[in-house]
């Protein structure tokens, strides 16, 4: 069954390569407002993008369910463009405001956001009007402490951000840093498991339907992590490691060392689950892992990013 084929009218989901988080539309009659923005790299590709599927309306509103780089990366361009509006949940407004690249996650994962101001704040537990729909903004830690989710149980839809994606969900970050974030996305998961949306929107990939078998997945998958925090954190590394070759496509193994060795993110890796390795090793073995997989391919010293 074609997920698209069961949005309500006035949904429209721009799909996206996994370097950008998906763009979700909603038509409000003479305007228009959308659900995370993208990664930086891509912001004028988003701008055109969102012109394009509003076929003229203005874009009011921007609603952002977290802040990491591929969600808000859109942001500063389509502010400028359409004299948008920014909601962002609350828990790292401060940040934004002296945009403190190290609490936003930008400079620790050695990832790229162009600066954005925000206008106003999406609370866990608020109501917000979206399209014709009403959208109860849920707190999802777990991926990221101050994420939100987004349901309206009208039609039962989940926007699900990084919480549950078709297959899997977003890296446990809070875990690297000695937080508590598996339980946390426990009970995120068990609270979509007890909501029973009908269709998921995710924050990457495709909407869906079958969110018992997507659920199924996600659970199996938490308990290992959560089972192996080594795991998890090899998983992080190699995280680092795709979406830096998702934004530069080709670059050399002494090229990504130089960029990514630096990073606290890895450093964290480093210090607290792989001491005895140098920061270089694990992530060379992080990059070996992805050539295992086919998400990444190595010719001497040049690696390139696949899949
Ligand atoms: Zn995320």
């Amino acid at each position: 069954m074609s997920a698209a084929a069961t949005l309500p009218p006035g949904i429209t989901v721009l799909e996206r390569g996994w370097l950008s988080s998906n763009n979700v539309l909603f038509d409000e009659g003479h305007s228009v407002s959308v659900v995370d923005t993208g990664y930086g790299t891509h912001a004028e590709q988003t701008v055109a993008l969102i012109r394009h599927a509003a076929r003229g309306k203005p874009l009011t509103r921007i609603v952002n369910t977290h802040l990491h780089s591929d969600h808000v990366g859109g942001n500063a361009a389509l502010r400028a463009a359409f004299d948008a509006q920014v909601l962002i949940p609350p828990g790292l407004a401060e940040a934004v405001c002296r945009w403190d690249e190290e609490a936003l996650s930008y400079a620790p994962t050695g990832q790229y956001c162009p600066r954005f101001a925000y206008d106003a704040l999406l609370a866990p537990g608020q109501m917000l009007r979206l399209g014709t729909l009403d959208w109860l903004a849920v707190a999802a830690p777990g991926h990221d402490p101050h994420m939100v989710v987004l349901y309206n149980d009208d039609e039962r839809i989940l926007l699900s951000a990084d919480a549950l994606w078709e297959n899997g969900f977003g890296a446990i970050f809070p875990e690297l840093e000695g937080e508590s974030g598996f339980t946390e996305q426990r009970a995120v998961l068990e609270w979509i498991a007890q909501t029973r949306p009908r269709l998921v929107i995710p924050g990457h990939g495709a909407p869906f339907t079958d969110v018992e078998a997507a659920l199924a997945r996600a659970f199996s998958r938490l308990e290992a992590l959560a089972a192996d925090p080594e795991r998890n954190a090899r998983h992080v590394a190699r995280v680092l490691v795709k979406f830096w070759l998702l934004q530069v496509r080709e670059t050399t193994l002494p090229a990504l060392l130089a960029h990514l060795v630096p990073t606290r993110y890895v450093k964290l890796i480093h210090a607290r689950y792989f001491p005895t390795q140098t920061p270089s090793a694990l992530l060379e073995r992080a990059l070996m892992e992805l050539v295992a997989s086919g998400a990444a391919e190595r010719r001497g010293e040049r690696v390139i990013d696949r899949g």
